[in-house]
């Protein structure tokens, strides 16, 4: 179940080219939203009608942590929230912010975004606000983690000619192996965006998801997309999940039936085993 704090209008510290809204000027804090009352009223309501809910999530027409009574409706979600998981979706541009990261501490699972490693490609793509550099959110994400006990996922969005190098990718390895998120999802554009920008074919980002080394990686598939099955030994499958743990999905999209076999023999063995990340299913050895 998603809470909008931003239902009026876009307002956002950052205008990435991908956006699904508008592309509108950037703010440093949202101004037109609605009252912690209004919003946890809301929510009471929904809660007594839905039952069949996993996560509540915080999100917005822009960034959720711009709103400025945060760490209250955090609070008072949590009193209200039940057995019920509490996720934010984030751009993480206010990752280092102290009282920002106070806040989220209270949070189940922290979504944040980080398309680049570098200034050039984050300036060109996620185009933040003058005030927000690439190196200090990326130093925000490391203090976070290192306080933070609930799932932390990182997401990667590639678009065609900004973030789609393997140089990129291999800049991003290297800044995620010191962030140590729980899960990285990467994917790539799939509906119509702000401005004149593409994806990349879904064979790309799997290429480019192999930079990501030992990190549990869960790739966006389209509906549409299909993989060559290909045979793997036990020792290949070892391998393979030694260098980077493989969801569900991943597995299930090309391993072919043999694989599946020597994959069930590992399991029963106990030389590997699932790891359930935040929603998400991954073999690990
Ligand atoms: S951070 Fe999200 S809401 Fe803000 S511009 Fe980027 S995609 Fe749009």
């Amino acid at each position: 179940m998603g809470i909008d704090l931003s239902p009026n209008e876009k307002q956002c510290n950052f205008d990435c080219l991908y956006c699904e809204l508008k592309g509108a000027k950037t703010v440093q804090i949202a101004q037109n939203v609605p009252t912690c009352k209004e919003v946890i009223n809301a929510l009471l309501e929904a809660l007594q009608k839905h039952q069949n809910i996993d996560v509540i999530t915080l999100t917005a027409n822009g960034e959720p942590t711009l709103y400025p009574y945060l760490d209250d409706l955090v609070d008072a979600i949590n009193k209200i929230k039940q057995n019920h998981q509490l996720l934010i979706l984030s751009n993480g541009s206010t990752i280092g912010n102290r009282a920002i990261q106070s806040a989220l501490l209270k949070i189940d699972i922290v979504k944040l975004s980080l398309d680049c490693a570098t200034q050039k490609s984050f300036k060109k793509l996620d185009r933040p606000h003058s005030s927000i550099s690439i190196e200090s959110i990326i130093e925000g994400m490391k203090t976070f983690r290192s306080i933070f006990q609930g799932k932390l996922v990182i997401e990667i969005l590639i678009v065609e000619g900004i973030n789609d190098t393997k140089e990129e990718f291999e800049a991003l390895n290297l800044v995620l192996q010191a962030i140590k998120p729980d899960r990285i999802d990467v994917g790539t554009i799939d509906r119509p965006p702000a401005y004149d920008v593409k994806g990349v074919s879904m064979e790309r980002v799997v290429e480019l998801s192999s930079h990501l080394v030992g990190l549990h990686v869960n790739i966006a598939y389209k509906k549409e997309y299909t993989q060559t099955k290909r045979t793997f030994s036990e020792e290949d499958i070892l391998e393979l999940l030694k260098r980077r743990p493989q969801s569900f999905e991943d597995v299930k999209l090309c391993f072919d039936a043999i694989s599946h076999q020597h994959l069930q023999k590992l399991l029963d063995e106990k030389r590997l085993h699932v790891k359930h990340i935040a929603g998400v299913n991954f073999y690990t050895t």
